[in-house]
This record gives structure tokens, sequence and C-alpha cells, in this order.
């Protein structure tokens, strides 16, 4: 079957071929550490991991090298860190706040169901490998030393005469473009306005490092450096697939692809450039100020983590999401029913259909919709039934609990004190014993207002048993 995605460089669903099956390679940008992430953010952690999912599928778990990058100098996390501790030496500090928000980090998307990437690489640990790329790129006229700061010039790769590509091809922009569309203050140290900064020097206290092409004080990486020089270390000159948020095409994604393919005289940096859509909350573009800003782990507080992933892959990844509650209801409604169906069933063989939507630029739609027909199969159908279907919810990253385990999340999302409303029910059912009706209906409408349903009916021996599930 084959593996059709859609490239953003292309722009058109192409078939994929590894440059080494033994070894698929993807990057994809990640997290700022300098504070909790966003739902948000998490839409590209969830897509890739299903696709970096789907690849193990297909060619084995250990012929896939998923590479995510931690960035961990950034101005964002200089602030943070001098409001956070003012007491300590700034380096510290900043050791704090990235120490802490990487935790968190992993801590949000572990719960999200997401595989761990198999190498996570710290922007601050790369610092020889930007140097030698900036070198490079000095060496072969594509950058120059300013006032201290090293720039990347867009002009000098276009008038290049290679196999380079041209800058702008991703994005689908021409220079001219960019030059009338760059602010009109442009900075000093800036030949031309769309000169991008590869190196820049390090305010006193700052972190600092000692500077590539000959300058003499230290200084620190632009942001886009980081990715040519974590990609290049880890997955080589080329590789198979970059991917990251639409807002990252450019320039980020544009600036990655000039300094890999001019630093390493190559045509391409990945050969297939990836970008999920964004995501609004109700409606809305999320944001601070409009107070629809949340948090995966405020989310995580009052939903499973397998809830918020299966609301995320229910819209097509490059489409725009729009993250309701109403959205998240039905989809902690729809796993309950799975869970209950496939929970405890050991994992089969995912279905054929299945692999095939996946294989169409990871279609999650069509899969989910999929996965509701398997599951009217496994309700009424033999073992096999029930284990295509626990299969191909795995394989999704789904079912990562025991149904008991599954109940217990979501009784502690919802707040409700299991122990408390079995005492509660244990004093209903006496009331209705000595027919004081008055007091088993007081206590229902009291359970009802914790969201707590009962349902009355019948145990093996005939007498009455009342059970009860959480109200959503
Ligand atoms: P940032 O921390 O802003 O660099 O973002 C980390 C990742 O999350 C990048 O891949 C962004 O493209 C992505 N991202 C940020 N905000 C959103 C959003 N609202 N919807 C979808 N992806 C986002
Ligand atoms: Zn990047």
């Amino acid at each position: 079957m084959e593996l059709r995605l859609y490239d953003t460089s292309s722009r058109e669903k192409r078939s994929f071929v590894p440059l080494d099956p033994n070894n698929v390679r993807m990057y994809v940008c990640g997290p700022t550490v300098y504070d909790f992430a966003h739902i948000g953010n998490a839409r590209p952690v969830i897509v890739f991991d299903v696709l970096f999912r789907l690849l193990r599928h297909r060619y084995g778990a250990d012929h896939v090298t998923y590479v995510r990058n931690i960035t961990d100098v950034d101005d964002k996390i200089n602030d943070r860190a001098a409001r956070d501790y003012p007491g300590l030496p700034l380096n510290e500090a900043i050791r704090k706040v990235t120490e802490l928000t990487e935790q968190q980090f992993h801590d949000d998307v572990d719960a999200l169901g997401c595989l761990r990437p198999t190498i996570e690489p710290r922007a601050t640990e790369h610092i020889a490998e930007m140097r030698a790329i900036i070198e490079k790129l000095v060496a072969g006229g594509f950058a120059y030393v300013e006032q201290d700061h090293v720039l990347f010039s867009p002009g000098a790769m276009n008038a290049a005469n290679s196999v380079l590509p041209r800058y702008g091809a991703l994005a689908n922009r021409s220079l001219d473009e960019m030059i009338a569309g760059a602010r009109v203050d442009v900075a000093p140290y800036k030949r031309d306005a769309t000169d991008f900064v590869l190196w820049k020097p390090s305010k006193p206290g700052e972190p600092s490092w000692p500077s590539p092409a000959g300058i003499a004080v230290e200084g620190r990486p632009g942001w886009h450096i980081e990715c040519s020089a974590m990609s290049w270390k880890h997955l080589g000159e080329t590789f198979d697939i970059h991917g990251g948020g639409i807002d990252l095409v450019f320039p980020h994604h544009e600036n990655e692809v000039a300094q890999s393919c001019c630093a390493f005289h190559t045509a391409r940096m990945a050969n297939v450039w990836m970008h999920n859509g964004f995501l609004q909350v109700e409606g809305e573009k999320m944001s601070k100020s409009l107070g629809n800003f949340v948090t995966i782990r405020e989310l995580l507080a009052d939903w499973p983590g397998e809830v918020l992933r299966l609301n995320m892959l229910k819209t097509h990844y490059r489409s725009p999401i729009d993250w309701t509650l109403k959205g998240l209801e039905e989809s902690a409604k729809a796993l309950d029913d799975w869970y209950r169906i496939a929970g405890d069933v050991p994992g089969g063989r995912p279905a054929d259909a299945v692999i095939e939507a996946l294989c169409d630029d990871l279609n999650t739609p069509q899969t989910i919709a999929l996965l509701h027909g398997l599951r009217g199969q496994a309700a009424v159908g033999h073992e096999d039934d029930r284990a295509t279907f626990a299969g191909s919810l795995r394989l999704l990253g789904f079912l990562s609990e025991s149904v008991a385990q599954w109940d217990a999340r979501k009784q502690q999302a919802s707040g409700i004190d299991a122990a408390q409303v079995d005492g509660l029910i244990a004093a209903r059912t006496a009331a209705r014993a000595r027919k004081d009706f008055k007091e088993s209906d007081r206590i229902r409408d009291e359970l009802a207002a914790m969201g707590v349903v009962l349902k009355d009916g019948k145990g093996p021996d005939g007498k009455p048993v009342t059970t009860w599930e959480i109200a959503r």
C-alpha cells in the first residue's frame, strides 16, 4: 500500500519513498521551554506522533528515527528566568526554568499518549555544529559579519548558480515581495532587509559562547540555525520528513532550508515538508487577552489525555481545528464506549482500511469513521473483530490503560469521590427498603448535582443493584 503525504514544498500529495527504508528520518520543531505548553502546541506533537507510529508500523520500530528538538536558548526564557528567580545568577535561573518546563512538557505529552521521539536534542548542546555551519556559510559567501553579528544573505543564495533551491520556494514567495514586505526600520547591521541573523552578541550576564567567523566577543545563536544544526547532527545533510505548525513555514523553515542547503551544497534539506493547521478555541483565535488561552495541563485536570488526543484527531491535520467543549464531550463519550468494548482486549492486527486511510496523508477523520464501524462489528461479533478493533485503536495511540485505570482516571478528572458516592448509594438503598421515597429521591438529586447518574437494575440473584456513572 502506497503512503502519500502532502508536501508543502511542491504543494501536492506525493508518494513517500524513504531515502533509506532501514532508517526513515523525521525532524519536527519542538517547544521553546519557558512556560506550560498550550493546547495548540499539542497539535503538532499528536499529529507527528501518529505519523511516527504509522512509519514504525510500515518500516519497523527500529527503522525510524524521530528527532524533536528542545529550544533552550531564547529571549523569552531569559525574561522568565529573571522574573521567576531574581535572586539567582541568570544562567542558573535559566537552567531552572528550562529543566522545569521540559519536565512539564514531557508529563503533558506523555499523558496525551505520545511516544517519546528517538532523540530530543537541546539547542545549547549543539553550539559546535551551529558554529561549523556558520563558518561554511561565511566561507561560501552566503553569510557575512557585521557589528559582531553574522547575517545570512538570501540575495547571495539566489545569485548563486548551482543546485541550490530558490530562497522563497518553500513558502512560495518571491524575494521582491519579501523586500517590499520587510519593515522599513531595518537593523543597522543588515545589508539587505531580508537578511537574517545566524549569530548575535550576548548582553552581559546572558548565556554566551565563543563566536564563529573571527568575532572577538562572545555571542549566541539565532533561532533558525538551531534546527539546521540539530537535524544535520542526528539525521544528516538531507533527510525524509520535516514537520511543524503552519506558522513555521515562513520564515523559520524557509531559513532552515537556506542555511542547510547553502552549507552542504544540496538541493533539498528534507524530501517532504509537512505542516499542521492552527487550532482555535470556540471559533476564536486563542490568546491570553481573549481569555480563551488554555494549557494542556488545565485540560488534563478535566479530561483524560486520550480524550484530548481523540478530539485533536477528529479533524484532518492540515485543516484548522475548532476546539470546543461540545467536541470534547463527544470525544469522551466515544472513547468511554470504545474502552468498554475493547479496553481489556489484547490488540490484534489493525484493520487494513485503517492503515489505508492513514496512508492517505494521515486521513484521521476517515480513520475515526472507520473505527465507529469496527466498533459496531466488535460489539456483536467474534473475538477476532474485537482484536482488530483494539489493534486499530492501539495503532493510533489509544487504549494505553486498562478499563479499571480508565474508570479511575475519569473519576479523578471529574473530582468525584467514589467512596462518597458508594456511601450515598447505600443510604439510598436503605431508604428505599424502608419505603422512604422522599429521602431516596433526595439522595438521587444530590448525586445528580454532583454529576453522578444512577442506574437501577437487578443482580444475578434477582436483588436490586444500583450502579453509577459520571454524566458528561
Ligand atoms: P512555539 O512554542 O510557538 O514555537 O510552537 C511550538 C509548535 O506549536 C510549533 O510547531 C507551532 O507551529 C505549533 N503551534 C503553536 N500554536 C499553535 C496553534 N494555535 N495551533 C496549532 N499549532 C500551533
Ligand atoms: Zn525548527
